[in-house]
């Protein structure tokens, strides 16, 4: 499904579009809420020439929609109901868009997986019993399952390239700034961006053109000119330099990796990309996930210390103000998101600030000088987006701290650290499976990205698919 194939339809059919996707979620288990199409529809006032005309939108339920309960997955969020629009909701209505519903993920963003939501497992359409990855599990389930042509997502970590490549759809996480954040919750703040899911490149072009741009209501938001991403797009690959990021290959494990990752390079080098490996130090690649892990947790503390049901969230009775607090959150937040609070308020102890908090920011300023170090002499950087294929639950993900999992499962925190842009792009189908690669490109140079990923579509020939028979 792409966003072209709503350009000259009639709006009305999206009633039929919005029965499919409420039967298919008995299988899927991708949504939260559904959203009014009707009431979208009678209201709807946009001219053909809208660059989302008629095109159906899922949003990821941490995106504020006013009147439209919004709960992060999260119990305490249960009763949410925001009574403003975030901006990236306000830019998509303009351009045409129709919200179709509120999807599933991890609480609050937390997990990797598409298993913490308060309303269960997310799951992935190319196999019902697999994961979706997370934390925009939903949003990645409907675009692969040929329900919606975009899905907002958020990625603080990879939460938007890794459910990408898990469910063989493309995934953009932009350049932190590049989208404004207003209305989203926040998991943590320095690392938090407005990412979204298409099944083509083409598609991810125009979708950015949208949602980018300065919002005087996030000052973290650019004042960069967003560029004619679209209309720029040229997929000739001929001279592109390309570096491969040889720790990611090396952690992987799996024996049928190298044969589809050398027969899908070959063909690139055919179409004159000029391919080099290059390598960044082991020690930085190891110290990725722990780095994420105190940032991220202190930031999420931090800013998740006003869901105390007085303030916002769901209110558990209690003696006094301290002990409603303490019964709302005990059981608001599931016991992964209460481990994570426990992380993040132990490196803010003042004793534990330099030696904590503080040094992992230093680390992330090392790490982020090796990835300049490496994109100095290539447009892109290249890396298989997981060590894996789409796991099952049981396959006990992430237990097991090998090279495999700190490696090959979390690199793309390389671009959440650094802020640069990055793009999933499915590759290959691996035994029924979609497998990805991941691009990262400098700041702002968004149209690199674009240019190659575009190139890497044509070689691949996957644009546009999705599993519908599930
Ligand atoms: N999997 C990572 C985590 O558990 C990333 C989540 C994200 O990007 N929101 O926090």
């Amino acid at each position: 499904m792409r966003i072209q194939d709503f350009k000259n339809k009639d709006i009305h059919e999206l009633v039929d579009l919005q029965a499919r996707l409420v039967s298919a979620n008995e299988k899927l288990n991708a949504v939260v809420s559904f959203c009014d199409v009707d009431a979208q529809i009678k209201d709807y006032k946009m001219k053909e020439d809208a660059p989302l005309f008629g095109t159906p939108v899922v949003l990821k339920d941490n995106i504020s929609t006013k009147g439209v309960r919004t709960t992060a997955s999260s119990r305490i969020l249960d009763n949410y109901v925001p009574f403003y629009d975030a901006t990236v909701v306000k830019k998509l209505r303009d351009a045409g868009a129709i919200f179709t519903c509120k999807s599933a993920m991890d609480e609050l963003g937390m997990g990797g997986t598409g298993l913490n939501a308060y309303t269960g497992k997310v799951n992935n359409p190319y196999d019902l019993e697999r994961i979706t990855g997370g934390s925009s599990s939903g949003s990645a389930a409907l675009v692969a399952a040929g329900l919606t042509p975009l899905a907002i997502g958020t990625d603080t970590g990879d939460s938007v390239r890794k459910p990408a490549a898990y469910c063989g759809i493309v995934g953009v996480k932009p350049t932190y700034g590049r989208i404004s954040r207003y209305g989203v919750i926040p998991y943590a703040s320095s690392l938090d961006h407005v990412g979204y899911f298409t099944t083509n490149i083409e598609d991810a072009a125009l979708a950015l053109e949208v949602m980018a741009g300065r919002d005087d209501q996030d000052m973290t938001s650019s004042y960069k000119e967003v560029e004619a991403y679209a209309s720029l797009l040229n997929g000739d690959l001929k001279g592109k330099k390309i570096g491969i990021i040889t720790n990611v290959i090396d952690a992987i494990v799996d024996p049928r990796f190298r044969p589809s990752f050398d027969a899908f390079t070959k063909k690139l080098e055919e179409k004159g990309t000029i391919l080099e490996m290059v390598t960044i130090d082991q020690d930085l690649m190891n110290a990725l996930l722990p780095t994420y892990f105190i940032i991220s947790n202190a930031e999420a503390t931090a800013n998740h210390s006003n869901l105390d049901g007085i303030r916002f969230g769901m209110r558990e009775p209690g003696e006094d103000l301290n002990e409603i607090m303490i019964n709302s959150r005990t059981k608001g937040f599931s016991s992964d998101v209460r481990n994570r609070f426990v992380i993040g308020s132990y490196s803010l102890f003042v004793e534990n600030q330099d030696k904590i908090f503080r040094k992992a920011q230093k680390v992330r300023r090392v790490i982020v000088e090796a990835v300049d170090e490496a994109l100095k002499n290539y447009d892109v950087l290249l890396a298989p987006a997981a060590g894996t294929l789409a796991p099952k639950p049981d396959d006990s993900y992430g237990e097991d701290l090998n090279n495999t999992f700190m490696v090959a499962e979390n690199h793309m925190l390389l671009g959440n650290f650094s802020g640069y842009p990055s793009i999933t792009v499915p590759y290959d189908m691996v035994d029924g499976m979609p497998v990805a690669i991941n691009l990262l490109a400098r700041a702002f140079d968004e149209q690199t990205m674009f240019n190659v990923a575009k190139g890497i579509e044509d070689v691949t020939g996957l644009a546009g698919i999705t599993k519908e028979d599930f």
